[in-house]
């Protein structure tokens, strides 16, 4: 398959990631089966599809016909059938091995055997996902940055059978969405959150430990380094359970020096995850 083959794409997950990969690839002329397991969770994927598109209007990043073109190119579904029209599907649910291996076993039974199925799974093994289905080297990470119409860069993450066309497909596809993209291998982590969820715990760490007021742990890494944002403040932005979950499966596979900081569990338990619930390190409206 070459990528002029890719009418249809796919996207599993309505929520953060998908509704902005879904609504990525629609403004780039793809069409969408976007599909989620309830409804209420498509309508409020397909809700912020179209406030993100009005933000881009207003600014005058996009005309008012091409955002109206994109959300008529988008099907919000339930339906797991619906899927089986797409060329290429990426999967964008819970961070979770056994949903994520589910969701792909049940792909591999409604998409022709060509589809590339990709992933976008921050931490989780690509060859683990992979081995739900009967056609591992059509299985590959596409692992797109928050926020998605925002981002530049998508890493591309080649498993243990993985074959190079698909690798290629993914790159190629990628940058049909004006992605710029780098490779890694299925090391956990890959390369961005091998390097950034230590990072952030770090962050929180400092903070907890008073070695700083958190705006100043923030503010210090931001003046300090260039980032955009420090790792309080990127936490919240990413949603506390994603970073808490994604630091557990470093631990569990590179040991004690991924440890998720105390602070990140305790907020996880009270159920402040950051901009999501409108309470984590910092308060939103
Ligand atoms: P989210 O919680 O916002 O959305 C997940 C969605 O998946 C929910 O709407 C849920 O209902 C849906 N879902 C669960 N099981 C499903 C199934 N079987 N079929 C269809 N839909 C199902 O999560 P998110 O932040 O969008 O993260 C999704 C994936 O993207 C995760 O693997 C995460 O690690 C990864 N990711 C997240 C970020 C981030 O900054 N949030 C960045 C890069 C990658």
């Amino acid at each position: 398959m070459e990528r002029d083959d890719i009418d249809t794409v796919g996207v599993v997950g309505a929520g953060t990631m998908g509704s902005g990969i879904a609504q990525v690839a629609a403004v780039n002329g793809y069409r969408v089966v976007m599909r989620d397991v309830e409804e209420r969770f498509v309508d409020s994927g397909v809700d912020a599809i179209e406030k993100s598109l009005d933000r881009f209007v207003s600014r005058g990043e996009l005309n008012q016909s091409a955002a109206e073109s994109a959300r008529e190119r988008i099907e919000g579904t339930t339906d797991l059938t619906a899927l089986g029209e797409a060329d290429l599907v990426v999967e964008a649910v819970t961070e979770a091995l056994s949903v994520k291996q589910s969701v792909f076993a049940d792909l591999a039974d409604v998409c022709d055997p060509e589809t590339v199925l990709a992933t976008n799974t921050s931490t989780l093994s690509i060859t683990s996902i992979a081995s739900a289905v009967d056609r591992p080297e059509r299985v590959v990470g596409l692992h797109f940055m928050n926020p998605v119409p925002v981002m530049a860069g998508v890493e591309v993450v080649v498993g243990e059978q993985t074959s190079r066309s698909t690798a290629d497909l993914a790159h190629a596809f990628a940058a049909e969405l004006e992605k710029e993209t780098w490779e890694a291998d299925d090391r956990p982590g890959f390369v961005v959150n091998r390097v950034l969820m230590p990072w952030i715990n770090e962050g929180i760490r400092a903070y907890d430990e008073g070695v700083a007021a958190k705006g100043d742990v923030d503010r210090g890494l931001r003046l300090g380094t260039n980032v955009p944002m420090g790792p309080l403040e990127l936490a919240d932005h990413i949603g506390l359970d994603v970073v808490f979950e994604s630091s557990e499966t470093l631990h569990d596979e590179l040991g004690d020096r991924y440890k998720p900081a105390y602070l990140l569990k305790r907020k996880v338990e009270a159920g402040d995850l950051g901009k999501k619930t409108g309470s984590g390190f910092y308060e939103y409206d």
